[in-house]
């Protein structure tokens, strides 16, 4: 019963189902599609087989099945399934829940396909089904998981995709959601996410990783991006989508930029120690932490305290937080700059701010965001706007970086074009204190 798909989206079974050669365990014995925990061995075996998993999840509930079994018997709600199962047969991967049926697009991560691939599906159960000379009419509702965006674990995956199926379920049924990160604290209202919050900060449920940033000549490490996530204790590893901006309006933001540019600066220390040629680490600011006045002897004091020199930190920040800063806040973070700390202007030309700003607000690094560089190689204005960012960068005589270079097609346009480094998919997705280091240990002297 295990299907895949090519890209096209046509279904082609696997040699399993070809030959009807499932092991009797992995079968589920109501349906006789795939079992559960046999559906998440080859989920996980999935998500593991490439750098970027590209893949979809779909999960098909039964709307109101409950309200079926009360009405007409577990033997008929037995009898449902079964021909769900059936119908789903081309398509069908396995049943993870009671009422529950889960397809693994193996190949499809386009939102468009996915859409059409799902509707196809829940109109082909539509049709009424015969039972004992009765007609049923069984309507479902699908939850799609397109990745990498649910997360990068088995069980992430399916909560992401159980997610979606219960919003499509919420929104009256019959009916198709995406996924998106905010569902996982949606459950949760604005105040009570900020009271999660700050108990998150206060149990140190906050973690960072490390997205590695490379020279694209010969991929050596160069810096890392600490970004964080949050390890919820019912609710799994949480990416920023989740809580950012929540967090980023209340009143633990200062707090957690502080804890952040503390562990930050720790592991830059770890590095330089450790490495020769260790990465600079680089550091999201919030804008409270901006409207502190403390910023300034926070970061001297950390930078001493720790022994860090002030050229393994770098401070990332939107021109769209920098434009609402006065000046005060600005010459706190020029004096950083002259104390040797690189300043970067994150998401390049993605906010309001004129070329101008750059004059007002000078920095030593420009960053140019992921949106500019996904079409790069297909779209002629976002080529245009690149190509111009670098060379903004070439005249003023400052860095610049790319952000989610994932393929090699985007890494050849920036080199020929004159950007240098970049970070993205295709170097490494954000990863663990841990494996950083283990790669850099791997990285020729
Ligand atoms: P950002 O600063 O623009 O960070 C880059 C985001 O792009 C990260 O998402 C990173 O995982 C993702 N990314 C990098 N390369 C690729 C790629 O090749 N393909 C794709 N599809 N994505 C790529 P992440 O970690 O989910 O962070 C999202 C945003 O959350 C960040 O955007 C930043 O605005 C905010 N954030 C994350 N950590 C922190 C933090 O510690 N402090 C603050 N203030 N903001 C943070
Ligand atoms: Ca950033
Ligand atoms: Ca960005």
């Amino acid at each position: 019963m295990f299907i895949t798909t090519d890209r096209a989206g046509m279904v082609a079974k696997s040699e399993a189902q070809a030959t009807g050669a499932l092991p009797p365990a992995d079968v589920d014995p109501l349906t006789g599609v795939v079992a559960r925990q046999a559906f998440l061995n080859r989920l996980e075996t999935r998500l593991h087989s490439e750098a970027t998993p590209r893949f979809s999840l779909l999960l098909v509930g039964i709307d109101d099945f409950r309200a079926f079994n009360d009405m007409h018997g577990h033997m008929e709600g037995d009898a449902i399934l079964q021909q769900v199962a059936r119908r789903l047969r081309d398509a069908v991967v396995g049943r993870v829940g009671g009422d529950e049926f889960a397809v693994l697009l193996t190949s499809i991560s386009d939102p468009t396909l996915v859409r059409h691939v799902s509707a196809a599906i829940l109109s082909m159960l539509s049709a009424p089904h015969e039972l004992n000379g009765r007609r049923h009419h069984v309507l479902a509702s699908l939850g799609a998981c397109v990745m990498p965006t649910g997360g990068d674990t088995t069980s992430d995956v399916l909560a992401a995709a159980s997610l979606a199926l219960a919003r499509a379920k919420h929104d009256g049924g019959r009916t198709i959601r995406f996924f998106k990160p905010q569902m996982r604290t949606d459950v949760m209202t604005r105040l009570s996410l900020v009271q999660a919050l700050r108990e998150a900060y206060a149990q140190r449920q906050f973690e960072l990783l490390y997205q590695p940033q490379v020279d694209l000549r010969d991929g050596r490490v160069l810096g890392a991006e600490a970004l964080m996530r949050w390890r919820h204790p019912t609710l799994g590893l949480l990416a920023p989508a989740a809580f950012i901006d929540a967090l980023a309006a209340s009143s633990v933001a200062a707090d957690v930029g502080m804890w952040l540019l503390h562990t930050a600066c720790a592991q830059a220390r770890a590095w330089s120690l450790t490495f020769p040629d260790a990465p600079r680490v680089a550091i999201n600011l919030f804008a409270a932490q901006l409207s502190e006045s403390r910023l300034l002897t926070e970061v001297r004091h950390v930078l001493r305290a720790l022994e860090l020199p002030p050229d393994r930190l770098e401070i990332e920040i939107t021109e769209t937080i920098a434009l609402q800063q006065g000046d005060e806040v600005s010459g706190q973070l020029q004096a950083l700059r002259r104390d040797g700390v690189t300043l970067t202007c994150d998401d390049f030309g993605t906010g309001y701010a004129s070329l101008s700003f750059l004059k007002s607000f000078p920095v030593d690094r420009l960053k140019i965001d992921q949106s500019f560089i996904r079409n790069v190689t297909q779209d002629s204005v976002d080529a245009a706007i690149v190509r111009s960012v670098i060379n903004v960068g070439q005249s003023l005589r400052i860095g610049v970086v790319a952000e989610g270079v994932e393929n090699n097609a985007q890494r050849e346009f920036l080199l020929a074009n004159g950007c240098i480094e970049a970070q993205g998919y295709l170097y490494g997705r954000p990863m663990s204190a841990d494996l950083l280091t283990e790669h850099l240990r791997r990285q020729p002297r």
